[in-house]
């Protein structure tokens, strides 16, 4: 079906309602924007999900430098440290701004903040609601926010499926709602949809996060960074259920311990034990499992029968799969959980594309680097939420276009590309696998199926994958497990993988012999 323009009067689209929409709409106001979200408000997306909570350097015996060092040492060496210092000094501001808008933190009985500690951090800083339920808290207060703002018009169950884009410059957006296609004629955009657990067979995200943000951006011509730095959760709750219930850093923070199936803990020789970064706990567990062996986590000792009350949701996931956690270990594996790596922004959240700006899980600040500090996305999701509405405020607007009617592409699939997508650039990766991978895929993402899209995206993590060419944070390659000298981060157009997955088809290689 074809869409015809509509004209939108200067306001600014910003796509994805998680907390990093949300947040660019409300500072945004008064300023009118139209909020666009593929599923009703509030009803998807990793914010809601999320449990742990929300890093800041709130302490008394905490500082941002603390904060700055910790992000730095698990991003081994890919931090951008600019972006750092300015994300470490706006994240108690942020944290105290979500207070104010209506934001229940759990507290001291004095009326303090209570902090948890998670892994890597030298410090308890992690702010969070509801015991582990800070997703849900969160997005409830920017919801109710957003709901009493009236410059902030929501279009629930529209897709974005394109950037409209002339001479590198955004000119519209094309998405689908109940009633079909919709051109919205805009020189502004914001990409805020989140990650891209639903290209993944084991994830805990929600399966509506596949990357269609990235898919957008890429498409328009914009660059996208470090896509090869996807970070598995190390500890997944075990059982069949898709996507995987998550079993909070937190709990590690609280004094579980991993133990293998013969119980030795397996941790305590490695710095850090159990609280070391991410990707050295999720490589520890999956090389237990390649052995064939099996992995968990055990409360009982250091929460027993405090974990219900402490970790409500995880009690709840762990009693739905037949376990209780209080009283028996926690069968756990590692999951695809957060993308590093996204569309390439400034320290404003501007890409490479005039007027198209990503916050968020979508966008790649380099606050991450190689591999992100527990609890610092939801944070950085919000304080950039605000850097990106301050930059569109200063903003010139360009002269209005007529944009020609467009034909919407059909929704997108995921389906077809998980499993190619997770045996190529899972926890540990290889040149075989991942060449087959990045010729499938750049095949699939030229068709015009279902799956072109979603096979888009694999195909740039690939092919990012496969340029690295030494192992480094989340990223591990078991052919090159040397570290880099000097680690850079990476750039990568959707036509240059393209270009280099296709040299790598059989038929490439068939022409060259
Ligand atoms: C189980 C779990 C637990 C977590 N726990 C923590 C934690 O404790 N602390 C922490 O800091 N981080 C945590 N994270 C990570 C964190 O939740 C996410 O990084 C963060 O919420 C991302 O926010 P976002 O606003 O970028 O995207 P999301 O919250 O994922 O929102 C994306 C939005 O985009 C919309 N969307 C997507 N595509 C389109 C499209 N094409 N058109 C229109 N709308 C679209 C979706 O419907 C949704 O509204 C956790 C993640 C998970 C999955």
């Amino acid at each position: 079906m074809t869409a015809e323009p509509l004209g939108l009067r200067g306001r600014v689209v910003i796509v994805g309602a998680g907390v990093a929409g949300l947040t660019a709409a409300l500072e945004l106001a008064p300023r009118p924007v139209l909020l666009l979200s593929k599923a009703p408000l509030g009803a998807e997306g990793s914010t809601l999900w999320a449990q742990g909570g929300m890093a800041a350097a709130l302490g008394p015996d905490d500082n941002p430098a603390l904060h700055a060092a910790d992000t730095i040492a698990a991003g081994a060496g890919l931090c951008d440290a600019a972006i750092v210092e300015r994300f470490v000094r706006a994240a108690p501001t942020m944290i105290e701004r979500l207070a104010r808008l209506g934001m229940r933190f759990d507290r001291t009985p004095d009326g303090g903040f209570a902090l948890g500690l998670e892994a890597a951090h030298c410090r308890r800083r992690i702010v969070h609601a509801g015991g582990d339920g800070t997703g849900r808290e969160l997005m409830r207060a920017l919801v109710a926010a957003a709901r009493a703002t009236p410059s902030i018009e929501m279009l629930e169950g529209f897709e974005a499926r394109r950037i409209v884009v002339e001479d590198n410059s955004v000119r519209g957006l094309l998405a689908v709602g109940p009633a079909g296609p919709a051109l919205l004629a805009t020189d502004k955009v914001v990409v805020a949809t989140g990650g891209i657990g639903g290209l993944y067979e084991a994830s805990t995200n929600p399966p509506g996060s596949f990357g269609q943000g990235l898919m957008l951006a890429a498409r328009a011509g914009a660059v996208l960074a470090d896509l090869e730095f996807v970070q598995f959760h190390p500890t997944a709750l075990d059982v069949a259920k898709r996507p995987m219930p998550l079993v909070s850093e937190a709990v590690r923070g609280e004094g579980a311990i991993l133990i293998d199936e013969a119980g030795e803990r397996f941790m305590a020789g490695t710095p850090g034990a159990e609280l070391a970064p991410r990707d050295v706990v999720a490589r520890a567990i999956w090389r237990k499992r390649a052995r064939g062996g099996r992995v968990f986590l055990d409360a009982r000792g250091a929460i027993g029968a405090r974990f219900d009350a402490r970790f409500p949701i995880i009690a709840a996931a762990c009693r739905s799969g037949g376990v209780d956690p209080s009283r028996e270990p926690i069968p756990v594996r590692p999951a695809q959980h957060y993308h590093m790596g996204g569309i390439a922004v400034d320290a404003e959240g501007r890409s490479s594309v005039a007027g198209l700006w990503a916050c968020g899980e979508a966008a790649c600040t380099g606050l991450h680097g190689a591999n992100r500090l527990a609890s610092n996305s939801l944070t950085e999701a919000a304080a950039f939420g605000a850097i990106v509405a301050r930059s569109i405020e200063g903003a010139r607007s360009s002269p209005p276009v007529r944009l020609r009617p467009q034909l919407a592409p059909p929704p997108a699939d995921p389906a077809a590309i998980r499993p190619i997508l997770s045996r190529a650039a899972g926890v540990m990766r290889d040149r075989e696998t991942l060449s087959a991978a990045a010729a499938t895929l750049a095949a699939m993402a030229a068709s015009a199926g279902p799956a072109a899209d979603p096979a888009a995206v694999a195909v740039m993590i690939v092919v990012a994958a496969l340029r690295r060419e030494h192992s480094v944070g989340a990223h591990s390659r078991l052919d090159f497990p040397h570290a880099p000298a000097e680690p850079r981060g990476s750039r990568l157009t959707l036509a240059k993988a393209l270009a280099e997955a296709a040299a790598l088809s059989p038929q490439a290689h068939a022409r060259r012999a």
